[in-house]
Order: structure tokens, then sequence, then C-alpha cells
């Protein structure tokens, strides 16, 4: 099974209160990619500029990632800044130059049709709509975005809105979609936007998945479930969590036969394994270097953390 995922791949400068990095691979697409790979195959659909070189490329490639959609084009790559001085559970944006993405248009290669899940990171909802549409037959598709876009581009998110299996957001961008600060009414209104599923991230908090009435064939969740986050004694650099979530989450996915609620809770674990893999090193080092034994471990003792007997 093959993820098609389109977002971000971007230039990061980074600081937290473990120190600051002026220049690391970043993107929602990159860590997303990374942290999917480790499950499934991987299809990238982006751009950068002049920027991005061999190197970076092959962080990508190294995975096994399928970088042929990523477009190289004159000009600088997406560039974030960010900073998590005064909370490490939400970055502080410092500045945003789209830079590339402002006049992309995405083109999906041929050999990238036969995708089954399409993942839409985040990036401006025209460009995550666009390769939903040129993507039809998909199996299931996911979506995640942030403030930057719900607030200067709600009417062109709603319309993405309208065509997801699951929407996967931060719980202060949950209750900024749905004009609601009570997390339970805020999923029942983002429910009502078009998603099936939801799944509210909560930083060190762990995640709480939503389901509508048809988040599953022929069986019906109404019961909300929380995943829990590690406990980790340092946080060094919270950047991609959200994402790496996200790609643990839709990889294993992938990964699985049918879509059942027991594999989607299954699935919140896996993305939270991943999560504390990506926070606990600056950028995307530690999901470059992640092997399978390592998850297998982790999601061990997610499952100790939260048993009851
Ligand atoms: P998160 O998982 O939420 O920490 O995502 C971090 C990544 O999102 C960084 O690597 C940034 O390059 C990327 N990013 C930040 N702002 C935006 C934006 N407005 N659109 C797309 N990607 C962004």
């Amino acid at each position: 099974m093959a993820i098609l995922v389109v977002g971000s791949v971007a230039f990061d400068a980074i600081e937290t209160p473990s120190g600051r990095r002026d220049r690391c691979l970043g993107g929602a697409a990159t860590y997303f990619s990374l942290a999917a790979s480790h499950f499934t195959d991987v299809r990238v659909i982006g751009v950068v500029g002049e920027d991005f070189g061999a190197d970076e490329e092959a962080v990508l490639t190294r995975r096994g990632i399928d970088t042929r959609g990523i477009e190289h084009v004159p000009g600088k790559s997406f560039f974030w800044s960010g900073s998590y001085m005064k909370n490490l559970n939400e970055a502080q944006t410092l500045n945003t130059e789209l830079n590339v993405f402002q006049s992309f248009s995405p083109k999906i290669p041929a050999e990238y049709r036969d995708s089954e899940y399409l993942f839409l990171a985040n990036i401006d909802p025209v460009l995550q709509q666009d390769v939903r549409r040129k993507m039809p037959k998909v199996k299931m598709v996911c979506g995640d975005t942030m403030n930057y876009w719900i607030n200067g581009h709600g009417e062109n998110l709603a319309r993405v809105l309208r065509t997801l299996d699951g929407l996967l957001i931060n719980d202060t961008e949950a209750k900024l979609l749905a004009k609601q600060n009570n997390l339970v009414r805020a999923a029942r209104n983002i429910l009502d936007m078009g998603p099936k599923s939801l799944v509210v991230k909560h930083g060190e908090y762990g995640a709480t998945a939503f389901f509508g009435e048809s988040a599953f064939d022929g069986e019906a969740c109404s019961t909300p479930f929380r995943a829990p986050a590690l406990p980790l004694a340092e946080v060094v650099d919270p950047t991609g969590a959200g994402d790496s979530f996200a790609g643990g989450f839709f990889g294993y996915i992938a990964s699985q036969p049918v879509l059942t609620p027991a594999a989607f809770r299954r699935a919140m674990f896996y993305g939270s394994v991943m999560g504390s893999f990506a926070v606990e090193r600056f950028g995307t080092e530690r999901l470059q270097h992640l092997r399978k034994e390592e998850i297998e471990d982790r999601f061990a003792l997610f499952r100790q953390l939260s048993h009851l007997d």
C-alpha cells in the first residue's frame, strides 16, 4: 500500500530551551514522510528551490521515500522560523515565507496514480484541494492544517474539509476552527464540517479521536479515544511532532487490511510513538536513523504506560 502526501518541504529556523538551529530540513511533508516510511511506501508531492540540494533529497530517498513528485524550481524553498521559549507545547511562529510554494501547481507523476491513501499535510488548502481532485479514487484521505490557514483561508479550507475521511489538528487550532472553546463541542462542530473522524493532538498530553457516524464501515463507534504521549525528561525540539504523529498514524493505517476501530486505536498509539521520537533531537535527526525494533519497543512501553488490569 502506498501513501501519497502533499505538503510543505521546508527549511526551518528553530529556538527551544535546549538550543537553536538556523537551518534545519523541515516541512510538514518531510516529517510526515519520514515517520510513515517505517510502515508503508510513501510518495511526496511538493516544490523546493535551489537551496534544496542532493543532501536534503537523500534524507528522504535513504528511507525509500519516492521524491519524483518534488519539483525543483528557481527561487528559495518554503522557510519557517519558530520559537518554543515560552511554551514547549505550542510554536510561536516568528516568520513564514512561502517562497516557491506561492506559484506552485501540483502535478501527479504517472507512477503515483495508483496510491490508495492520500495525506493532505499542512499547506495552502487550495493546493490540498487541487491534489485531492486529481486523486478521486483513493481509499482514504486524511489531512492536517494550522492557524495560518484557518485564519486567512477559511473558505478554501472548508472545501477541503468536506472531502476528508480524517482530520488531524492541534487542540488550539481545533477550537479556533470550530469557534468553540469546549473540546467536545468543538469536535462535534468540526465533524459537521465534513471529516468522518477527527484526531485532536494535545502535544505532551497525547491525542483524542472523535468519530462521526460513518467513520467505519458497518461498525459504529461513538466513544472518543485518548492515546497518551510519553512523559519525557527533555523535549529538545517539538517541531514536527504533530506531522510525525500523523505519519505514524496514517502509515500504520495504510499497512492494515481494513480500518476497524481497533486498528484506528493502535494507529493513534503508533502516532504517539513517532511523535515521541521526533522531539528527542532537533529537526528530523531522530526520525532519519530510527530502527524498526526501537519503534516496537516504544510501542510496548506505551502499552504499559496506559494498561489497566
Ligand atoms: P508541526 O508538526 O506542527 O510542529 O509542524 C512543523 C512543520 O510545519 C515545520 O517543519 C514547518 O516547516 C511547517 N510549517 C510551519 N508553518 C507552516 C504553514 N503555514 N504551512 C505549511 N507548513 C508549515
